[in-house]
């Protein structure tokens, strides 16, 4: 097992494309498809995405569900529902942390060693990126050093910088 830094990469691109256990979803409640990331990994996996979400009863915010990935790279998807961002006063940030968690949670008790992030609720859901990005690390990391079967957890950010900003707050993460 490497240093926890080795096991958090920070990737720029397009996250329907990348080849990992899973990726996880920014969904909404009912998961079905919405904007955004979710609607492009809607789109990249195919209708059989759908089929199978409208088995799962929607999904609650800070909670996550997992689906097999179809047409993705990604063997499955685990959709998570970030909280909608209305001021900071309606514990946002808990559950956005929630979000990674679970996510944590499921990839880990499924076995798997790789498992991609999107920088979820700051995109239609309003949140702010700075203290989003915070955290996104903190979760992750902790959740890292209790854990020791996920081998690498990449955040993958759509633009430069986001990419810049995750770097900026892994490492300065390390240093506390
Ligand atoms: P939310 O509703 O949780 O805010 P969005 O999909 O609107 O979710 O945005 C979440 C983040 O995902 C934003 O930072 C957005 O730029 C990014 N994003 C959008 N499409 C993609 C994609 N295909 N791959 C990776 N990130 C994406």
């Amino acid at each position: 097992m490497g240093a926890l830094g080795d096991r958090i990469r920070i990737h720029t691109g397009d996250i329907t494309r990348l080849v990992v256990d899973a990726i996880v979803n920014a969904a909404s409640s009912s998961l079905l498809g919405g904007g955004g990331v979710d609607g492009a990994i809607h789109r990249a996996a195919g209708p059989e995405l759908v089929a199978e979400c409208r088995t799962l009863n929607g999904c609650k915010t800070g909670d996550a569900k997992l689906t097999r990935g179809y047409r993705l790279p990604a063997r499955f998807i685990i959709h998570t529902v970030g909280p909608v961002w209305q001021g900071g006063g309606e514990g946002e940030a808990g559950l956005l942390a929630s979000c990674y968690r679970r996510s944590l949670e499921i990839a880990s008790d499924q076995g798997f060693l790789t498992i991609a992030f999107p920088a979820i609720s700051t995109g239609i859901y309003g949140y702010p990126k700075i203290e989003a990005t915070g955290i996104a690390v903190d979760t992750v990391t902790d959740f890292l050093r209790q854990d020791t079967l996920l081998e690498t957890v990449t955040f993958c950010c759509f633009d430069d910088q986001t990419a810049e900003l995750y770097r900026q707050t892994v490492a300065s993460a390390g240093k506390g």
